[in-house]
C-alpha cells in the first residue's frame, strides 16, 4: 500500500494568495485536505477535485476534544495511505498547537513536512504599516497569547517582567481578554498612556485598525464594536506613522462588490476586486451550458480549416470550444490556415492559452466594433466567416459582416442558463446598505439575477449599479434598473476602473 504523508501548511494570515508557494504547489498533490477556521476556504481553488475536503471549524472556546479529533482524523487519513494536507491559520508553528498533532503523527508512524506560513503579527505589520521593530524605538518583540490552556492553574506569563519589556509586545488571541491584560500591565508598572492597537482581520478587505493609549484601547474596540480574530500591539510601534498604512487607501478598501457571472468567471473577477483593495460578494447567476455535442457543432469542426475567419466573442465560448477540441482528441491544429479573431483582450489571452495567438482584436470590446474594424483590416468580400459563440448573442455581428459581401456562419457552443442560488443574504445586505455595487457582465448575468432579485430590492436600496457595456446596460434599463457606471473599456477591469472612478 502507498505511504501516507502528511504536510503541515501554514495557510498565511488571510488573504489567498499570501500562501507560500511551496504551500499552494502541496495542496495541489493532496488526497484530502483539513482546514480550520482561519484558513481562507479560497485556498480550495489550488486542491484537486477529487480531494477530499474536511472542515473542522475549532473556535475559541471550545475544549481539546476537538484537537483530539483533528489529530485522530490526521493520523487515520495517513495510516490510510493519503496524501493529507492540514492547513493551519498563519504559520502552523505559531500558537498552531503542532506539537500535539506532530505527535500523534510520530506515533503512528506517519511522515511529514512543515511549511512555514506568514504569521498574523507580521502580515498585521505589513498591512497596517504599524512596524514591530524599528532601531529607534523597539529593538525586540515578543509573542504572548491571551489565552492559555484550558484548566491550567499557574500562568507562564510573568506580568511584571512583561510590562517591564521595553520592545513591541504582541498578543495573540487576545479580545477576550483585553480588559485584564491591560490592567495587569499598568498594575505592573506599564505606563497607561503606552500606545495600543488592534488589528482584526488583517489582509482582508474587512481589516480594521483601533489605535488608543493602553488604559483606553478596551473601551476603544467596544465602542468600535471590533471583532476576532484580531492581533493586540502594544508600545511605541502602535505609534506608527500612520502615512506607512497603504492598504486601507487601496481604491475598493472597505467596499463590497457584488459579481454576478459563473462560477468560474465570479472567481476570476473576484480576485481582481481583492487585488484592488475591495470585498466581492460572489452571486451565481449563470451556468454555462456546453452546446459542442450538436451535430451542428460537430459537422462545423470538420471543416473549420476551410473559413478564412473563424471569431470568438468570449472567454467562455474560447475555453468550451478548447474543451470540445481536447475531448474528441483534436487540437489546434483544426485551424489550418484560417485567421482568428477576438473581441477583446481577455478573449485574446484565453486563445493564447490553447496556442493561438489572435489575428485580430478590436481596440474597442464590443460586437459591432469587431464587425466594424474587421471589416477596416481586411476585405471580407466573399470570405467564409465562422462565428463561434453563445446562442444567446445579437445578429449585429452577422448582419455587419454580411453586410460586407462575407458569408457567415454562427454556431453556437453554449449558452447561459438561470442558476438558483441562495439570494436571502444578498436581499438583506442591500436592504441594510452593507452592499456598494452590483455589478453586471453580460445581458444573460442580468436575467439570471433579476430571476432571482426583484428589481425593487435592488432600486429601494442604496446599492448602485456598474456595467461592463452597452448592451448589458440597455439590457439593465430595460427591467428599469438604474445604470450609475459603465465601464469605458468594456472589461472586467474596465468596469473596476469606472467604479473607482464613481468614489464612495
Ligand atoms: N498560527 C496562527 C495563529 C493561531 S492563534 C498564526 O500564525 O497566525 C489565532 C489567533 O491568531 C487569533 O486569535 C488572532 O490573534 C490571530 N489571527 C489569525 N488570523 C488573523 C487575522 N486575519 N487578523 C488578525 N489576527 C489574526
Amino acid at each position: 500500500m502507498k505511504k501516507g504523508f502528511v504536510y503541515l501548511v501554514g495557510a498565511g494570515p488571510g488573504r489567498a494568495d499570501l500562501i507560500t508557494v511551496r504551500g499552494a504547489e502541496v495542496l495541489k498533490t493532496a488526497d484530502c485536505v483539513i482546514y480550520d477556521k482561519l484558513a481562507n476556504p479560497a485556498l480550495l481553488q489550488f486542491v484537486s477535485k477529487n480531494a477530499e475536503i474536511i472542515h473542522v471549524p475549532k473556535r475559541i472556546g471550545e475544549g481539546s476534544c476537538t484537537q483530539d479529533e483533528i489529530n485522530k482524523v490526521l493520523a487515520e487519513k495517513a495510516s490510510a495511505g493519503k496524501t493529507v494536507v492540514r492547513l493551519k491559520g498563519g504559520d502552523p508553528c505559531i500558537f498552531g498547537r503542532v506539537a500535539e498533532e506532530l505527535a500523534v503523527l510520530i506515533e503512528a508512524g506517519v511522515d511529514f513536512e512543515i511549511v512555514p506560513g506568514v504569521t498574523a503579527a507580521v502580515a498585521v505589520s505589513s498591512y497596517s504599516g504599524i512596524m514591530l521593530t524599528d532601531r529607534e524605538y523597539s529593538s525586540q518583540v515578543t509573542f504572548v497569547t491571551g489565552r492559555e490552556s484550558p484548566g491550567k492553574t499557574d500562568t507562564n506569563i510573568d506580568w511584571e517582567v512583561l510590562a517591564k519589556f521595553p520592545g513591541t509586545i504582541v498578543f495573540y488571541m487576545g479580545m477576550g481578554t483585553l480588559d485584564s491584560t491591560a490592567r495587569q500591565l499598568i498594575d505592573n508598572g506599564k505606563p497607561a498612556d503606552t500606545p495600543a492597537a488592534i488589528i482584526a482581520n488583517t489582509t482582508f478587505p474587512n481589516q480594521r485598525v483601533v489605535r488608543a493609549p493602553l488604559e483606553r484601547i478596551n473601551e476603544e474596540c467596544e465602542k468600535q464594536k471590533i471583532k476576532p480574530p484580531a492581533i493586540v500591539v502594544i508600545g511605541a510601534a502602535a505609534a506608527s506613522d500612520i502615512r506607512f498604512d497603504w492598504f486601507t487607501k487601496r481604491p475598493l478598501f472597505g467596499r463590497s462588490v457584488v459579481v454576478t457571472r459563473d462560477i468560474p468567471g465570479n472567481a476570476d473577477f473576484a480576485a481582481k476586486i481583492v487585488r484592488r483593495g475591495g470585498n466581492p460578494l460572489k452571486f451565481e447567476t449563470i451556468r454555462i451550458k456546453d452546446l459542442t455535442d450538436s451535430n451542428d457543432f460537430l459537422r462545423t469542426l470538420t471543416k473549420i480549416g476551410q473559413y478564412d475567419w473563424v471569431v470568438f466573442t468570449s472567454g467562455n465560448g474560447v475555453t468550451t470550444f478548447f474543451d470540445a477540441l481536447k475531448s474528441l482528441g483534436k487540437d489546434a491544429r483544426v485551424f489550418g490556415s484560417a485567421k482568428v479573431a477576438a473581441i477583446g483582450g481577455r478573449t485574446a489571452e484565453r486563445l493564447s492559452e490553447f496556442g493561438i495567438k489572435a489575428d485580430f482584436v478590436p481596440g474597442v470590446f464590443t460586437s459591432r466594433e469587431l464587425g466594424k474594424q474587421l471589416i477596416g483590416f481586411t476585405n471580407l468580400q466573399n470570405k467564409k466567416i465562422l462565428l463561434l459563440r453563445s446562442k444567446l448573442a445579437s445578429n449585429e455581428l452577422l448582419e455587419i459582416l454580411a453586410g460586407a459581401g462575407a458569408q457567415v456562419d454562427n454556431v453556437a457552443v453554449y449558452t447561459a442558463i438561470a442558476a438558483k442560488s441562495d439570494s436571502a443574504w444578498l436581499v438583506e445586505g442591500i436592504g441594510e446598505g452593507a452592499i456598494d455595487w452590483l455589478t453586471f457582465a453580460s445581458p444573460s448575468s442580468v436575467d439570471g439575477f433579476f430571476e432571482q432579485i426583484g428589481s425593487e430590492a435592488v432600486n429601494s436600496g442604496n446599492v448602485r449599479g456598474a456595467s461592463i457595456g452597452p448592451v448589458t446596460s440597455e439590457r439593465l434599463k430595460e427591467l428599469g434598473i438604474t445604470v450609475d457606471v459603465m465601464a469605458k473599456e468594456h472589461t472586467l477591469d474596465g468596469l473596476l476602473d469606472a467604479i473607482e472612478e464613481a468614489g464612495k
